[in-house]
């Protein structure tokens, strides 16, 4: 059995753990079954607080991307508010994210195997895609959106209509000048989409909606041609050159694990699920690899930490979730919105549903 920690996921919050372990003097093993690393279906976001969180494990804003998001752009029912956001954030793809946390992470020392797939947990142990039994001291598990065979989350956590989240990119001269230094959020029945620049000037088009709503529509390409119809400006978001749709299934939105079993500890979306409009999925990921990391460094049980850590994520969670319940139902949000902006809630939204490494 490895005395030393072995971390299942080599996305944000694997990549987190891995630098905090290594600094601390400590030789973490990564495995992490992708081979290279890819853009993982995201909305690109990273909120200030991630950005704060990023640069105390060394990656600077400037690295990811040096145009800033400074502002929110809503629009439901015709409607359209603007706020600006409590500090600048910032769009990135996740293959330039990814790269450069694991590359840190290797900088620092950790161990990095690719290509390596974990079938199950067993007995707190890993059985890798080859047979081969992992065991360790204190596992990691940041495996994220997917889950392993003998840890998985709670098949009730994704509700009765479960969530879909759908992603495609577009790039177009003016497509840059209309999303410009904005996080515009289009609201709809059942769902949104996120739409921001990212560095290569992209816009990264991300919608969480409700299963019922695509079935209704039939197809992912479907529903996009039916929110065009139904969503002027957003039609306008969906045009010059177009990555294929790709899509995700059964998002746990709201989900935490409130309480930890001895040696492993739970990491990113294995940890807590934000709805993804808050924008603060990366920075909970980061948040608990980092604060994890330190636990274990200073000798804190698993089991306490995760429950602390669920505390952490508490508000931020239930707080998004109420607002994504709202904005799911446009007829009900929009004429809140222009009193919302005027009130400076919409600001006061975007900052209380961050989250700080404890
Ligand atoms: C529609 C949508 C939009 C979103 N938009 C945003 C946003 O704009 N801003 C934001 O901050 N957050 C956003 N999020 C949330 C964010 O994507 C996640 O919270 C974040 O990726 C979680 O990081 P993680 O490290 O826990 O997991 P992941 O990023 O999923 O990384 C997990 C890693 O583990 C590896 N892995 C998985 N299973 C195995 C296995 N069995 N064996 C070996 N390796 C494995 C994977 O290959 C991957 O590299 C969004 C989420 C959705 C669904």
């Amino acid at each position: 059995m490895r005395r030393e920690p072995l971390i299942l996921g080599g996305g944000p919050a694997g990549s987190a753990a891995a630098i905090t372990l290594a600094r601390g003097g400590a030789r973490p093993l990564v495995i992490e079954r992708t081979r290279e690393t890819g853009d993982a279906l995201c909305g690109g976001f990273l909120s200030w607080r991630t950005l704060e969180t990023l640069a105390s494990l060394g990656i600077a804003a400037d690295a990811l991307n040096p145009a800033r998001v400074v502002r929110v752009r809503i629009f439901a029912r015709g409607r359209r508010v603007e706020a600006a956001l409590p500090a600048p954030a910032i769009g990135v793809s996740r293959t330039r994210l990814d790269t450069l946390l694991l590359d840190r992470a290797v900088q620092n020392g950790a161990a990095v195997e690719r290509g390596v797939v974990a079938r199950a947990i067993e007995d707190g142990a890993i059985r890798t895609g080859d047979g081969a039994l992992l065991a360790s001291d204190a596992l990691f598990l940041a495996s994220g959106k997917h889950d392993v065979r003998g840890a998985a989350r709670p098949s009730a956590a994704r509700g009765v209509d479960p969530t879909l989240g759908l992603r495609t990119r577009r790039r177009g001269v003016d497509l840059a000048r209309r999303v410009g230094d904005a996080i515009e959020l289009h609201l709809f029945d059942r769902g949104y989409a996120g739409v921001v620049l990212q560095e290569d000037g992209s816009a990264n088009v991300c919608l969480a909606i409700r299963r019922s709503r695509l079935t209704e529509a039939g197809s992912p390409d479907a529903l996009l041609a039916a929110l065009a119809d139904e969503l002027p400006v957003f039609a306008d978001r969906l045009v010059g050159d177009a990555t294929p749709v790709e899509a995700i299934a059964n998002v746990p939105y709201g989900w935490r694990a409130r309480h930890g079993t001895d040696g492993c500890y739970r990491l990113g979306d294995q940890a807590a699920v934000i709805p993804s409009l808050a924008g603060e999925g990366m920075g909970i990921a980061l948040a608990s690899g980092v604060s994890a990391a330190k636990a274990w460094l200073a000798g804190e049980p698993s089991a306490t930490w995760q429950s602390r850590f669920a505390r952490q994520t508490a508000r931020p969670v239930l707080l998004a979730s109420t607002i994504r319940a709202m904005a799911e139902r446009p007829p009900m949000i929009a004429p809140l919105l222009p009193i919302a902006a005027r009130l400076g809630l919409i600001d006061a939204v975007a900052a209380a549903t961050r989250i700080t490494p404890g």
